[in-house]
C-alpha cells in the first residue's frame, strides 16, 4: 500500500500542473531568504546548501515548465532570463572567480522539485565530473 502511495505521490509531483513548495515561496506562504526579485523571477537561498553560496532562481509563473524537458519555444525568453539573472546574482554575491550553474532534470537528473529552477553554486572550488 505504501508503495502505491509513493507512486501516486511521485506521479503527482511530476505533473506539470501540480503545485510545489516553490508556489508557497512565491506566494509568501512560507518564508525564504530572498536575494533577488523582479516581475518575472525570484531567487532565494537553498534550504540545504551544497556550497557556501547556493541560490535557486525560478520563474514566478511556471507556465508548464515543471522541468527543462518540458520546454517549448515560448519558454526561450524566461530560460534566458533565468541564466542572465544567475549571472547578476553571482556578481552580487562576489563570485568573481567563478561559479557553477546546474539544472537537474527528471528522476535521473535528481530533480526533486518540479518547478524549473537554476542552481547557482559558488564560494568554494567546484569539482568535475559532477556526481
Ligand atoms: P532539485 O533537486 O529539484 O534540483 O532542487 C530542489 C532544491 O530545492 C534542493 O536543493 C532543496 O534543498 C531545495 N528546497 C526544497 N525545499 C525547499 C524550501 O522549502 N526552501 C528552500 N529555500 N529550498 C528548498
Amino acid at each position: 500500500v505504501s508503495s502505491e502511495k509513493d507512486a501516486a505521490l511521485a506521479a503527482a509531483s511530476t505533473s506539470p500542473d501540480s503545485p510545489t513548495i516553490f508556489d508557497k515561496i512565491i506566494n509568501k506562504e512560507i518564508p525564504a531568504n530572498v536575494v533577488y526579485e523582479d516581475e518575472k523571477v525570484l531567487a532565494f537561498r537553498d534550504i540545504n546548501p551544497q556550497a557556501p553560496v547556493h541560490i535557486l532562481i525560478i520563474p514566478k509563473i511556471r507556465d508548464g515548465l515543471s522541468r527543462l524537458a518540458k520546454a517549448e519555444e515560448r519558454h526561450c525568453e524566461i530560460l534566458g532570463l533565468l541564466l542572465y539573472t544567475a549571472k547578476v546574482i553571482a556578481k552580487q554575491e562576489g563570485l568573481e572567480d567563478g561559479f557553477r550553474i546546474v539544472i537537474n532534470d527528471g528522476p535521473k537528473g535528481c530533480q526533486s522539485v518540479y518547478h524549473i529552477h537554476v542552481h547557482l553554486l559558488g564560494g568554494r572550488q567546484m569539482e568535475w565530473p559532477a556526481g
